[in-house]
């Protein structure tokens, strides 16, 4: 028998939902009222009329303060899409539902400052009787999430863009356009900022020609090849894929990294990043590839990102959000946590707050001198920590 949740009883007061009286939009109008209706029959609710002006009601919660979980009658799923007040569910099936949420999990998530996203695992209750077979559900409760990526706006406000996402799997290219080794260490940077594992691919290796020449930041480095460069990430141990999608080279191992994980796909654009999902999964399109700038805007107000399901399990996320890696404001004095290499030696340092760039007794740069840490790596660190 499961272990049982420890449970209470909360007071939810409710919002007045002025903006939904006055939609326009029949379609989100008629999920509300069926949303309406059901609310006053779920079983974990008991209603007290005090007046359309302080409702408030009595629902069983558990220690996170979440509605409890009805096995029999509840399907899990992932959250896709998320449009206005709509959420499109994946189940375990593949099977797509459109869901509203639970006004009364609306009130509570709201209160704990964290709505539904993209990438939350959720719980949702068939609704399909209520709407001639359509598949069309309530979304019951949401999933604690594991890792988040988030944006701040303006006001400094945080935005969850992406829940749940576990990798990152950064596209570069090793030919036309030259392959730039200074982005992929900012994207692995990204990445662990953003605590998700990263994984390079470098793709259109038919294109690699005997040399592989590598496009360098630093006029002081000369001479490296992408194999040198790929053999480099490897040793510092993170995961390196080799592909090609014109020849379809490395794309079971694409497929294997992918498989039952939620995978943020970034990269510049013309790197492949569409002909490779393509590959893997025909039809399947990233869907922003040829969005503007103009028209991502509008995007945002309508879903900030998106994750296409994956017919081997599984999902990527598809976001300009994301792509342009600005995202994760990093403070300088952090850098130094994200290049593995320097970890050991950065409490060496004669100064606390050594940037390892020009200070006396800095056992960095030691390092790079005694050939311990790449050349190569370590100014990548530099142009980082200037841009930064
Ligand atoms: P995206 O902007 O990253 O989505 O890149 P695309 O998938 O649109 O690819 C950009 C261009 O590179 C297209 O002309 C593709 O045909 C080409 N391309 C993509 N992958 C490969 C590859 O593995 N090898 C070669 N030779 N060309 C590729
Ligand atoms: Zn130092």
């Amino acid at each position: 028998m499961a272990k049982k949740r420890p449970t209470r009883k909360v007071r939810v007061g409710f919002r007045q939902n002025r903006q939904a009286r006055r939609r326009t939009d029949d379609w989100t109008r008629q999920y509300h009222a069926a949303e309406e209706e059901l609310e006053d029959t779920a079983r974990t609710e008991s209603v007290r009329a005090k007046g359309a002006l302080s409702r408030k009601r009595t629902i069983l919660v558990d220690d996170r303060n979440l509605p409890i979980v009805d096995e029999t009658h509840w399907l899990r799923g992932t959250v896709t899409r998320v449009y206005g007040l709509i959420c499109a569910v994946n189940d375990a099936h593949g099977q797509a539902w459109e869901c509203t949420v639970r006004r009364i999990l609306r009130t509570l998530l709201i209160e704990s400052r964290a709505p539904v996203s993209v990438g939350d695992h959720v719980w949702l209750s068939d609704q399909r009787k209520a709407h001639d077979g359509q598949p069309v559900g309530v979304i019951e409760r949401v999933a604690e999430r594991v890792t988040r990526l988030s944006r701040r706006d303006r006001r400094k406000r945080e935005h969850t863009i992406v829940a749940n996402a576990e990798q990152f799997l950064a596209v570069v290219s090793v030919a036309e356009p030259r392959l730039r080794p200074h982005l992929a260490d900012r994207y692995i940077v990204a990445a662990l900022k953003g605590e998700l594992r990263p994984i390079l691919c470098f793709n259109k290796m038919d294109l690699l020609d005997d040399d592989g020449a590598v496009e360098l930041d630093d006029e002081r480095q000369s001479g490296l090849s992408v194999v040198n460069v790929i053999q480099e990430f490897r040793d510092l141990g993170y995961q390196c894929l080799c592909t090609s999608a014109l020849t379809r080279v490395g794309l079971d191992e694409l497929r294997a990294a992918l498989r039952n994980r939620i995978t943020v796909i970034a990269g510049q654009s013309g790197v492949g990043k569409s002909s490779l999902i393509n590959a893997l999964q025909p039809g399947l399109d990233l869907a922003t590839r040829a969005v503007s700038n103009d028209t991502q805007k509008g995007k945002h107000t309508t879903s900030l990102a998106e994750l296409l399901p994956l017919d081997f399990g599984g999902f990527v996320v598809d976001t300009p959000g994301i792509r342009a890696f600005d995202l994760w404001s990093i403070d300088p004095g952090e850098l130094e946590a994200y290049f593995v290499e320097m970890i050991p030696y950065v409490a060496k340092c004669r100064f606390g707050d050594c940037s390892h760039r020009h200070e006396e007794a800095c056992a960095v740069i030691a390092a790079v001198k005694a050939g311990e840490i790449s050349e190569r790596r370590y100014f990548s660190y530099l142009k980082m920590f200037e841009d930064v």
